[in-house]
């Protein structure tokens, strides 16, 4: 690996060097040869055992300035000033093959600075979750961190029960969160704010430098691009669980993939999550939480945004002010192109809402009403009715809808190409991640694992071999709850 740390450059309040811990049978689950390649990594004569090494941290590799990074963070709403990297390790970052800056990252290996009562270390379980839906999210075309290995430590955890252990590797833009400004702005500490917030304009949003007032620009950037990763959850039915806002990262990816889980059949209310009693981050609170969670960011922003306290306050209110009013705009835009709409109409939301009603009353699967509209477009839409119990309900719907993509001049095969190209057959359905996590800790069983690896990889594409894994699943299959497993 080709390290240029430059997060390890930064002042030293900034982060605790850490030295990953060894575990005492490394095996290489899974390796990203892909993303490896991406990253430049040589890896001539490096066998799997050398890779295990490396990525359980056992070896760490030359050039690696190995840190955990500061950070505080509102946690269900209230806020934690000190929370950090407790069970991940930062070895670096490499320019990747198209000049891009990537962190990559431990998560599992063993205690930082900032572990407090953690043991910092992961169980093999959500090592393999995280890994299939970060990967699943690249291949969805969502921003989102990547995963590049996972590793076996041969080590148990100790949980509720005692369970296998693992470490996942992850690559991220940066792992710098709201929650990295929140822990200075707990300090008052304006100048690493400064710092930060320069360090952050370097690195992923260089146009706000030429800009007027840069630290606008850099705020109303991080909105956007928050705004467009929530709705892009929407439009596949993610729902992330813990938008905590030291889970919330700046370069506007999704990070964290803890309870995460996607929507089978639809409720806007839907909350998977053991430890979201109050469903704060509920599917459809995650646009006015990803709302809020700027807000806190703007809160740490202020002292750069002017000197005069008021017009700072006025600058930060536009942005979310302008937050609450795209992200609609941006809704409806998405949602129309899940109908296969190009053009625009007052009566479209409507269209949408009505479907999104039938949905819920029918208790349809996300995923698969929409894919099924795409069948309807181009001629058959007996799958599509029949998964409704108000089949009337659905006939009604269908036959406006077919009314409203007739006043576009776009063939039945475009519109059909076009909605296959944003309507997923294949997500990672929580039963099959239950099924991989079951077989790989109950019998050290990993081909679950590759397969659904394999089946999420092109989720646009209806590939015989992978009919399964686009089914939603039976009711003695349905999951109710996802466990972050921390
Ligand atoms: P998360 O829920 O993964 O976003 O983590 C929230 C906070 O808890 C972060 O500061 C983590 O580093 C810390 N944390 C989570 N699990 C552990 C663990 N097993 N050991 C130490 N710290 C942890
Ligand atoms: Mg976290």
């Amino acid at each position: 690996m080709h390290f240029d740390n430059s997060y390890a450059r930064l002042p030293e309040r900034f982060s605790a060097a850490a030295l990953p811990t060894p575990v005492r049978a490394p095996q290489l689950i899974a390796f990203n040869r892909p993303l490896a390649a991406e990253l430049g990594l040589e890896l001539d004569g490096v066998d799997d055992a050398r890779l295990a090494a490396i990525f359980s941290g056992n070896v760490v590799p030359q050039g690696a300035e190995p840190l955990a990074m500061a950070y505080a963070g509102h946690q269900f709403g209230n806020f934690v000033p000190k929370l950090g990297d407790g069970r991940a390790i930062l070895l670096g970052e490499v320019i990747d093959n198209i000049g891009r800056r990537r962190d990559i990252q431990l998560k599992g290996s063993g205690p930082t600075h900032f572990s407090r009562r953690g043991d910092g270390r992961a169980a093999l379980g959500p090592v393999l979750r995280e890994y299939i839906v970060s990967e699943a999210m690249f291949a969805l075309g969502i921003p989102a961190t990547r995963a590049l290995a996972a590793v076996a430590t041969g080590e148990r955890v100790q949980r509720e029960t005692g369970l296998p252990g693992g470490v996942v590797t992850r690559v991220a833009a940066s792992h710098i969160r709201v929650g990295t400004f929140q822990f200075f702005a707990a300090r008052e500490d304006n100048e690493a704010i400064k710092t930060l917030a320069d360090y952050v304009i370097e690195r992923h949003y260089p146009d706000a430098k030429h800009a007027e007032r840069p630290y606008f620009v850099l705020l109303q950037s991080i909105a956007e691009r928050q705004r467009e990763l929530v709705c892009r959850w929407m439009m596949v039915g993610f729902i992330h669980g813990v938008m905590n806002t030291d889970n919330v990262a700046i370069s506007g990816e999704t990070i964290d993939f803890g309870p995460c889980a996607f929507m089978d059949e639809y409720n806007p209310n839907k909350v998977f999550s053991s430890i979201d009693a109050q469903g704060r981050y509920a599917y459809n609170s995650q646009p006015g939480i990803a709302q809020w969670n700027i807000a806190r960011l703007a809160e740490c922003l202020l002292p750069l945004l002017d000197e005069d306290a008021d017009t700072a306050v006025d600058l930060a209110n536009g942005v979310l002010a302008e937050f609450a009013s795209q992200f609609p705009k941006r809704w409806l835009s998405g949602m129309r192109g899940k109908l296969g709409l190009t053009t625009q109409d007052d009566a479209d939301e409507q269209l949408v809402q009505d479907l999104l009603a039938l949905m819920q009353r029918s208790e349809v699967d996300f995923t698969l009403t929409f894919r099924r509209l795409c069948d309807a477009a181009d001629g058959d839409a007996e799958a599509f009715r029949g998964m409704f119990i108000d089949l009337a309900g659905a006939d009604e719907w269908l036959s406006r809808w077919r009314a409203r993509t007739w006043r576009e001049s776009v063939t039945e095969g475009d519109r059909a190409k076009a909605m296959r190209a944003v309507n997923p057959a294949v997500i990672p359905r929580n039963h099959r991640i239950e099924e991989v996590i079951a077989a790989a800790v109950e019998d050290e069983d990993f081909a679950p694992f590759h397969e659904v690896l394999r089946a999420t990889a092109r989720p646009f594409e209806e590939v015989a071999e992978f009919a399964v894994y686009a089914q939603a699943p039976m009711g003695h299959e349905r999951v109710f709850r996802t466990f972050c497993g921390t």
